[in-house]
């Protein structure tokens, strides 16, 4: 992994998720979601020194432990966080549960990322930290924000996903989906305020050239939506729901922990449709019994 400039004082370091740095006056770097990987906090250290940096600002962009896992190896100034997301980061019990709707053991081996607890100095309310601009972008997680820095580089996070991700993952794991749509069109109004859009997980890409990546990812969630009120309107266990996904879908990855992210997003659609009266929830014999408000097909 290397650094490299993407424009004016922003910076890059490549992964998954990718990283952003911004060297503001001199001495202080900001760095936008440290990420994981056993390489990572070493790749991190060498990039700070490269920029000369003698304060380190980080700003992390939700809680979930692949965006920060490398902080528990980093020595850093300062940790900003939402509000939302920052009680969560802070707890990796929390964490998980927030992310997987399990109780799941942090530590358990069913997870991929084992993410330490952080500290969170600054529960940014504003819509800016330093001289970094905020763009709420709620819906994969409640507190989610996207970065755009003064070069006009968005950060988006997890609010969109490259190709690969969706291919791989099928349905993309947001704990709302309807706000992860809403966000999404968010982006698309940024117009004029950013020129490159970093994805955490995804190709980097000029902001006029977007268009399909956005509307690649707006489709994705409508119609794994239809196939969850399609299933909903038979009357619909949360298992029956899911299998009507996993056969609709593509995935190339079945582990356990991808089975409950999602599980968990189904869980979100369920929200959705509550809040929009769409959907009766039932006691069957066998548990609970999803009833979307629309007529089954034939
Ligand atoms: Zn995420």
């Amino acid at each position: 992994m290397t650094l490299s400039g993407l424009v004016g004082n922003t910076f890059l370091e490549k992964g998954s998720p990718a990283t952003v740095l911004y060297a503001a006056e001199p001495g202080v770097v900001y760095v936008v979601d440290p990420g994981q990987g056993e390489d990572r906090p070493r790749a991190l250290r060498r990039d700070l020194e490269r920029l000369s940096a003698r304060k380190v600002m980080v700003l992390v962009t939700h809680y979930h432990s692949d965006h920060l896992q490398a902080l528990g190896d980093l020595t850093v100034d300062e940790v900003a966080m939402s509000k939302a997301d920052a009680p969560v980061a802070r707890n990796p019990e929390l964490r998980v549960v927030m992310t997987f709707g399990y109780p799941v053991n942090p530590e358990d081996s069913l997870l991929a990322f084992h993410g330490p607890p952080i500290r969170v100095d600054v529960e940014v309310e504003g819509d800016s930290y330093g001289p970094l601009k905020l763009v709420r972008l709620p819906g994969h997680t409640d507190g989610q924000l996207g970065v755009i820095t003064p070069d006009g580089v968005l950060y988006a996070a997890d609010s969109i996903f490259g190709d690969r991700v969706l291919e791989k993952y099928g349905v993309p794991y947001h704990r709302m989906p309807c706000a992860a749509e809403a966000s999404l069109k968010t982006i698309e109004g940024l117009e004029g305020r950013a020129e490159i859009i970093v994805p955490s997980h995804g190709p980097v890409l000029k902001a006029s050239e977007a268009g399909p990546m956005i509307e690649a990812n707006i489709r994705r969630i409508e119609e794994a939506g239809e196939v969850v009120a399609e299933a909903a309107s038979r009357g619909s266990s949360l298992s029956d729901i899911v299998s009507a996904l996993l056969n609709r879908f593509k995935y190339s990855q079945l582990a356990p922990d991808v089975v409950m992210l999602l599980e968990a997003t189904v869980k979100g659609y369920i929200r959705c449709m509550r809040d929009e009266g769409s959907l009766d929830v039932e006691v069957g014999p066998s548990g609970l019994v999803f009833r979307s408000r629309r007529a089954a097909s034939p």
